[in-house]
């Protein structure tokens, strides 16, 4: 099992930090949405604490 982190798209308002910080580079933008690869999250949860709408949680895989 291992923490990546998910996007709650309801809450997410497109401000696009998170694809800013993250140190992987991948979070992409989508239809104004913040899109997380999973495949690719090491989820140390660094946009988790930037996010200003709260959007983004660390989930066990
Ligand atoms: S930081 Fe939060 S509100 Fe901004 S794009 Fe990312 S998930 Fe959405």
């Amino acid at each position: 099992m291992r923490k990546i982190v998910r996007v709650v798209p309801e809450k997410c308002n497109g401000c696009g930090i998170c694809s800013v910080i993250c140190p992987l580079k991948i979070v992409s933008m989508e239809s104004g949405k913040a899109v997380v690869d999973e495949e690719l999250c090491d989820g140390l949860g660094g946009c988790v604490k930037k996010c200003p709408q709260q959007a983004m949680i660390l989930v066990d895989i």
